[in-house]
C-alpha cells in the first residue's frame, strides 16, 4: 500500500511557500506521489478580480511542481463548485488500495467539522496538517487531533515554518515588479507572457479613476475608506492653501500602496530597488511603507518628484518640508475616519495654521510611541525640532 498525498487551493498564482509545503508533506510522510489539485471554484473563498482562468491556474502549477508531485485536473474536469469530498471519492476509486492523505493549513482543519460532509472525507482519507509551529496553534490542533482520532481518524501534523508569503501578498509584489524571488522557476515568465495580475500592465500616469481603481485592488479593504479620505482631505487643504490640487490628489491615494505589505516584503522591496536603509528602518520594516510607497509612486506609477516626496515624508514628516509635504502628512492623520481625542481641533488647525497642526500631529505621534515604549526614528525627531526652531524665528519677527 502505498500512500498518495492530496494538496489542494486555488494556486492563484503558486508560490515558494506552496512549493516548500509539498516537499515537506512528501519527506516528512514519505509519500509515494503528492497530487496538486487546483480547485475550479473554492466553496470558501471569493477570487479577486482578474483572476486567470482555472486552466491557467493549473498551468502555472503545472510548471511550479516539483520531484514527486504530479497535477490532478479532476476538479476543472468535474467543473463548477469544488467541494473536496467528491474529490476524495473520485480519488478513492482511482487508487483503491492506497492510503490517501489530505493536507490542509491548521485554520481549514480546525474548522473541519463545517466542511461539506467531512465524514464522507474521512471514511477515504487520512489528514495531514501543516502547522506552524507556534505553541498555542500546536495545543489547538492537537486536541482536535485527539477528538477525531478517537472516532476513528487519521491525522497526521507536517511542520511547515511560518512563510511570508501568501498568493495576495504576491500578486501585490507581481504589480511592483518585484515578485521574482517567491516564484517558483518558469511561472513568472508564464505570468508574464500571459500578461495575468496586471503584471505586464503600464500603470505610469494613470487617469484618476483608474488609479483610484488600482490602488483599491493593491490596499487592504479595510484601507480603503481611509485612503480615499485622506485623498479627499488633502484635496480641500490643497486648495485652501493654494497647493497643487491633482498632485494632492494624487499623494492621497498612493500614500500607503505598499502598507499591505509584511515587514519582510518591504526589504525586499528595498532590495530590489537597490535602497540603503537605516539602522532604524532595518529594525522597524513596518515604518518603510512611507520609502516603498515613494520608490513605487516613482518607478511603478510614473507620479512626479512632488507627489513621489510628499509620500516619502508622510509618517515621519522630514525638516524642510514643503507645502505639499505637511499637507499629506496632516491629511493622513485627520482624514474623516480617524477618530481620536483632539482630532476636531487638529482638522480645525490644519486649516487656520498649518505648520502647527503638523507640529502637534507630530508632538502626539512621538508621544504615543513614547508610551508605548517603540523606539522613535531619528527622522521624526528632527522633524520635530526643525519645526520648533521654525516657530521660534516666527515668534521673533
Ligand atoms: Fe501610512
Ligand atoms: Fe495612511
Amino acid at each position: 500500500m502505498a500512500r498518495i498525498g492530496i494538496y489542494g487551493g486555488t494556486f492563484n498564482p503558486p508560490h515558494v511557500g506552496h512549493l516548500r509545503a509539498a516537499q515537506y508533506a512528501i519527506s516528512a510522510l514519505k509519500l509515494e506521489k503528492l497530487l496538486l489539485i487546483p480547485s475550479c471554484i473554492a466553496p470558501h473563498k471569493k477570487l479577486p478580480n482578474h483572476t486567470p482562468t482555472p486552466w491557467q491556474r493549473a498551468q502555472m502549477v503545472r510548471i511550479a511542481a516539483g520531484e514527486k508531485m504530479e497535477v490532478s485536473s479532476i476538479e476543472l474536469d468535474r467543473g463548477g463548485t469544488s467541494f473536496t469530498y467528491e474529490t476524495v471519492e473520485a480519488l478513492r476509486a482511482q487508487y483503491p488500495n492506497d492510503e490517501l492523505v489530505l493536507f490542509m493549513g491548521t485554520d481549514m482543519f480546525l474548522s473541519f467539522a463545517t466542511w461539506r460532509e467531512p465524514g464522507r472525507i474521512l471514511q477515504n482519507a487520512s489528514l495531514g496538517v501543516f502547522y506552524r509551529g507556534e505553541k498555542d496553534e500546536l495545543e489547538q490542533i492537537a486536541a482536535q487531533k485527539a477528538i477525531m482520532e478517537k472516532d476513528g481518524a487519521r491525522v497526521y501534523l507536517v511542520e511547515n515554518p511560518v512563510t511570508v508569503m501568501s498568493s495576495t501578498q504576491l500578486r501585490r509584489m507581481l504589480v511592483f515588479g518585484c515578485a521574482e524571488p517567491f516564484l517558483p522557476a518558469g511561472v513568472g515568465e508564464y505570468i508574464k507572457e500571459n500578461n495575468l495580475y496586471g503584471a505586464g500592465r503600464n500603470y505610469r500616469n494613470l487617469p484618476m479613476d483608474q488609479l483610484e481603481q488600482v490602488v483599491a485592488d493593491l490596499v487592504k479593504p479595510s484601507r480603503i475608506p481611509h485612503v480615499l479620505g485622506c485623498r479627499d482631505t488633502a484635496v480641500k487643504l490643497a486648495e485652501h492653501w493654494g497647493a497643487d490640487v491633482t498632485d494632492a490628489a494624487r499623494a492621497g491615494l498612493l500614500h500607503d500602496v505598499t502598507k499591505a505589505l509584511a515587514g519582510p516584503l518591504q526589504l525586499t522591496l528595498c532590495r530590489e530597488y537597490g535602497k540603503m536603509l537605516d539602522a532604524f528602518s532595518e529594525k522597524n520594516p513596518k515604518v518603510l511603507h512611507a520609502l516603498t510607497g515613494s520608490v513605487v509612486a516613482d518607478r511603478i506609477f510614473g507620479e512626479n518628484r512632488a507627489v513621489v516626496d510628499a509620500i516619502c515624508s508622510h509618517t515621519t514628516g522630514k525638516p524642510g518640508m514643503n507645502l505639499l509635504e505637511k499637507i499629506i502628512y496632516i491629511a493622513d492623520y485627520i482624514e474623516p475616519n480617524r477618530d481620536f481625542p483632539g482630532v476636531e481641533d487638529l482638522r480645525e488647525l490644519a486649516f487656520t495654521d498649518l505648520d502647527r497642526a503638523v507640529l502637534l500631529g507630530l508632538e502626539m505621534t512621538l508621544a504615543l510611541l513614547r508610551e508605548q515604549g517603540k523606539e522613535i526614528s531619528p527622522v521624526g525627531l528632527e522633524t520635530l525640532a526643525w519645526f520648533q526652531e521654525k516657530r521660534k524665528d516666527e515668534v521673533k519677527c
